[in-house]
């Protein structure tokens, strides 16, 4: 696989170039103060991407999957009833580890492209009146599937019940990416990681704790050591970790989000919502479907295409990499061999989108599918034309 073509995988995402050269440091003395300078200007950057003036942040080595241990280990207890939904693999993947520590989750399954069940969470903690669900789980955008999910709805869901439960939200592959509003929409924990709206490489955990999150700490009975947010807090309040911290990862997380803040999150939310239109309108130009069942649940950060009945999705994936050397994802869990995914998010261009629809196109024409050379890549051409048109005139 050649390092010159971009990846369209949902994560981790094209590094840009000026990111890769703020993670390779030489090494620095982490207890001494030049660590502050680099910590404190990084967790600042990222409560502002969040959209938390209330919030606290933690930064920990690890990826995603830790930001969720780092969620439940701080603020519930054994037997702590939760309430989720299972929609794609990533929101199986967290019921999953809940239910490792012993956490009685409450599952409302739905099918895989749709999103998270705002009015039947409603029903739930109406019904709830001794309030024994002590947190609410919602994947923001199921990276699975491509479906993003209304977490304002899901807190207006809390909030018509009269619930007290905590919203933790999973906003690894939508934060940076699509809007994100932690205070605006009462998030009581906001979890992502480094390698996808942040285009830097994978290794941090990043989570955002609201006053309320932060209050249940002191009484959740988990046991947490590595991802105590308590020793955390201390670290930070000395310019230090608990341990060694990822020093480079944090000083890219510093420019990544000065990049983000820079462009403003407006315009980085406006490019990923017109690249994925592009890319949708490809994929109707195809022929196909998303596995996204309805327009107000497409995920601006990656698509889930269906094949036709009977085909395997793997074969494009695996044919992608094999003869033009570019990654796209398969499919996961309930629809592995059934769709394909073109991760659009993070650093990406119009012009660099147009290769992977490009791409697509002969591998699918490669496997004998029904697809007309160009067909897609014009779709999107046109509407990146209307759009840059749309821009300048705008200016
Ligand atoms: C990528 C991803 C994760 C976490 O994955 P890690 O590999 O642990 O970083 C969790 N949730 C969603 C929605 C994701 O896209």
């Amino acid at each position: 696989m050649t390092s010159q073509n971009p990846v369209f995988i949902p994560g981790p995402t094209n590094i840009p170039e000026i990111l890769r050269k703020a993670v390779d440091m030489p090494t620095i003395d982490h207890r001494s103060p030049v660590f502050g300078k680099i910590l404190h200007p990084a967790l600042e950057g990222v409560k502002k991407v969040l959209k938390t003036t209330e919030g606290q942040v933690f930064v920990f080595p690890s990826t995603g999957t830790g930001g969720w241990e780092t969620a439940i280990s701080n603020t519930l207890s054994p037997g702590d009833k939760i309430l989720a939904t299972r929609n794609g693999m990533f929101s199986h993947r967290w019921i999953d580890m809940c239910q490792r520590h012993g956490l009685d989750v409450e599952v409302v399954t739905q099918e895989w492209g749709e999103g998270v069940p705002a009015d039947r969470f409603e029903e739930i903690l109406t019904a709830d009146k001794a309030h024994q669900i002590k947190a609410v789980l919602a994947t923001h955008n199921e990276t699975a599937t491509g479906v993003k999910s209304d977490i304002a709805a899901v807190r207006r869901a809390l909030d018509a019940a009269g619930h007290p439960a905590l919203l933790f939200v999973d906003g690894v592959s939508s934060i940076g990416s699509m809007d994100f509003r932690m205070d605006e929409w009462g998030v009581d924990i906001a979890i992502t990681g480094s390698q996808k709206g942040f285009m830097l490489p994978p290794g941090l955990a990043i989570i955002g704790f609201s006053p309320k999150a932060m209050a249940a700490v002191e009484t959740a009975k988990l046991p947490r050591t590595f991802f105590d947010i308590r020793d955390m807090a201390k670290g930070y309040a000395a310019n230090g970790f608990p341990y060694t911290p990822p020093v480079g990862l944090l000083n890219g997380l510093n420019l990544s989000t000065q990049m983000l803040l820079e462009e403003g999150l407006e315009n980085v939310f406006a490019r990923h919502h017109r690249i994925a239109e592009g890319v949708r309108k490809a994929v109707s130009a195809w022929g196909l479907q998303l596995c996204a069942t309805r327009p107000e649940l497409y995920s601006d950060s990656v698509s889930a295409i269906r094949v036709p009945e009977g085909f395997d999705a793997n074969k494009v994936v695996s044919h992608a990499l094999e003869s033009y050397g570019v990654a796209f994802g398969t499919g996961l869990g309930d629809v592995a061999g059934k769709v394909f995914r073109i991760g659009h998010l993070g650093s990406l261009t119009d012009v660099m989108a147009l290769s992977g629809i490009a791409t697509a196109e002969m591998v699918m024409a490669d496997l004998g599918l029904p697809v007309t050379l160009g067909s897609g890549v014009a779709a999107a051409q046109e509407h990146y034309r209307k759009s840059a048109t749309a821009i300048e005139k705008a200016a």
